[in-house]
């Protein structure tokens, strides 16, 4: 042995003796060989008495187990750690312990120490992470006793309450409370009186700022104070105030918007939709969220292509605008105005739109009316020119008529009749161009349509065509110029009888159709008229029929537009048409 190893020995053995923690060394059964001043000194005993003793003995029955894990650990570790209790004067203590097998000799030696040091170590980091929790944490920490004077806060406190930390401390929780309503003297009173409240309430700091807070607080009774955590919610609950405040304005706008505004997705479902549109669809809200804008509109037409490619569009170019025309059924028919925007937000697709169905009909009735107007002014003129020679052609073909050979008869009355259609075509033409003798007076509707029915009668018996008349009782008197609202009357219903090649049944029918106006309806058995020509009517010189002009409803149109009223046209296609007319009313004065 070197002296170098005599010295460590000794230093050894010093070591051994001198340190605190306690040192015990076993064989590879387990039997102490070796004990340090420390072990005995705890235990109470000579070094001797433990010498030669199993180590387990001094360690209670179910540690037994983490005793053999040990020693069959340290087969393939050179030390392991752990925790062990032992038994000492009938008491356990607990201990860390480090073993670590030394292979040369397979002597273990385990030093311990007793847990209550590792204890405090760890109760002194603890109460070094708290302070420095309650000296960083951003929410402000307030301990108050039971009467809610302060005793201790930390700066985020502080700075939350307005006041230096002198300021705080000794002052009174109870005194930073608004107590504005009964709701909030609850909430204190919950605070004082109750283990534990979570809540939220105005707070008034010294320097008059208000302030609301959210607090969590705690009663350790142990101890005799509550703990209360502070956070700052004024500016989240100003900012949610205008959030709700902005939400409001916007579903104001929404709602209050005179045209329909749809939200939705990209799957074409309704996720809002505001009161003018539910107006337009004739739904409620209730009914027309969840829906898609596929099953808002019946497959008619061309509605869905329509759609689909109105929605591509969008997609492609983020924006699009137009007019689209809806068909709700065969008969109804409406037109929009729309502009849409591609994913207003998240996936959200919005549109505006508008009906203006109202709009397109009313420019269609102008542009009818403005034709009218010029024909009117162009006939004026051609029909006094035609009517000069007219009047010597029919002169002289009759002069001619003595002198006729008999197969030239024929020829003859083919002239005649032809000449009579020229004169009636110029005689309404003349009508257009208002004649000069128009004169207004109140007269009884009802008996210038008998009149008009006495005098068709025996065209409509040709036909096979029975009238039927229906006149309300009491109908007021019609401020109007009579000969030419007999014309209209004789065009409608000889058209009338002209669709209806098979006879059949006419209907007219006179009532008041509400205060201002009253409704002559004729009603047919005809042939019907095809929706989309039906607003053609009225044009100038639109006929089906071979030999016709074109010109009668167009002069009728004009005659009832002159007198305020206008016309409306109902018919379906092998059922019949009817020809509604409106007229005004006049008060007595007018
Ligand atoms: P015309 O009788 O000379 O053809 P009108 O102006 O009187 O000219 O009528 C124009 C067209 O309107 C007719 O050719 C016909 O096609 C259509 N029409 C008018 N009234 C009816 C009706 N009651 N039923 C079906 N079609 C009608
Ligand atoms: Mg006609």
């Amino acid at each position: 042995m070197s002296s170098d190893n005599v010295l460590l020995d000794s230093y050894f053995i010093d070591l051994f003796n001198q340190i605190q923690d306690i040192v015990v060394i076993t064989n590879h059964c387990g039997v102490i060989v070796d004990a340090n001043q420390a072990f005995c000194k705890l235990l109470g005993v000579e070094k001797k008495s433990v010498l030669g003793l199993p180590f387990s003995s001094f360690v209670p029955k179910n540690e037994q187990q983490e005793l053999e894990k040990v020693n069959g650990l340290l087969e393939h570790n050179q030390s392991i750690r752990g925790k062990l209790s032992i038994v000492l004067s009938s008491k356990l203590t607990y201990f860390d312990y480090v073993s670590t097998l030394d292979a040369l000799n397979g002597f273990t030696i385990s030093v311990l120490r007793e847990e209550k040091q590792v204890l405090l170590k760890q109760k002194e980091q603890y109460q070094y992470f708290f302070q420095e929790m309650f000296t960083e944490a951003l929410d402000g920490i307030v301990f108050w006793d039971r009467n809610g004077i302060i005793l201790n806060a930390n700066s985020a406190a502080t700075r939350i309450f307005e006041s230096s930390f002198e300021e705080l401390i000794g002052s009174c929780i109870g005194s930073f409370v608004s107590k504005q309503n009964e709701q909030d003297d609850k909430i204190l009173q919950k605070l004082y009186e109750t283990e534990a409240v979570r809540d939220e309430m105005f707070f008034s700091m010294p320097n008059g700022q208000e302030k609301l807070l959210e607090f969590s607080s705690k009663y350790h009774s142990a101890d005799g104070f509550h703990m209360t955590i502070f956070r700052n919610i004024s500016q989240r609950h100003q900012m949610e105030q205008e959030l709700r405040k902005s939400e409001q304005k916007f579903r104001n706008i929404f709602e209050g918007s005179l045209e329909g505004l749809i939200l939705w997705n990209d799957q074409g479902t309704i996720i809002d939709i505001n009161h003018s549109a539910c107006q337009l669809f004739k739904l409620n809200r209730n009914e027309l969220i969840g829906k898609t804008l596929m099953e808002l509109l019946p497959d008619y037409n061309k509605n869905h292509e329509e759609l689909k490619s109105m929605m591509e569009i969008l997609k492609e170019n983020g924006k699009h605008h137009g007019t689209f025309s809806i068909y709700m059924s065969e008969e109804s028919q409406f037109y929009c105005e729309f502009s849409s925007i591609h994913h207003l937000y998240a996936d959200i697709n919005f549109t505006v739109f508008k009906d203006i169905t109202e709009k397109i009909e009313m420019e269609s009735r102008l542009k009818k009316s403005d034709t009218l107007h010029v024909v009117g002014e162009l006939a004026a003129g051609i029909a006094h020119e035609i009517r000069n020679p007219m009047t010597a052609l029919k002169g002289f073909i009759q002069l001619l008529q003595g002198d006729m050979r008999d197969d030239q008869i024929l020829y003859f009355q083919v002239i005649l009749t032809e000449l009579d259609r020229i004169d009636s075509i110029v005689n309404e033409f003349l009508i257009l161009a208002k004649p000069q003798a128009v004169k207004y007076l109140q007269v009884d509707i009802t008996r210038i349509m008998k009149e008009t029915v006495e005098l068709l009668t025996g065209q409509a018996v040709m036909y096979n065509v029975q009238f039927h008349t229906n006149y309300s009782d009491y109908l007021p008197h019609i401020y109007c110029e009579p000969n030419q609202l007999k014309k209209v009357f004789v065009n409608v219903i000889k058209n009338a009888i002209e669709v209806m090649h098979e006879g059949g049944k006419i209907s007219i029918e006179i009532i008041r159709d509400n205060d201002k106006m009253i409704c002559i309806s004729i009603h047919d058995q005809g042939t019907g008229i095809p929706a989309e020509r039906l607003k053609r009517l009225g044009e100038p010189f639109y006929t089906t029929k071979d030999r016709g002009t074109g010109l009668g409803l167009m002069v009728s149109y004009k005659i009832i537009e002159e007198h305020n009223g206008y016309i409306r046209v109902d018919s379906q296609e092998g059922i019949g048409t009817t020809f509604h007319i409106y007229l005004p009313i006049l008060s007595e004065k007018e």
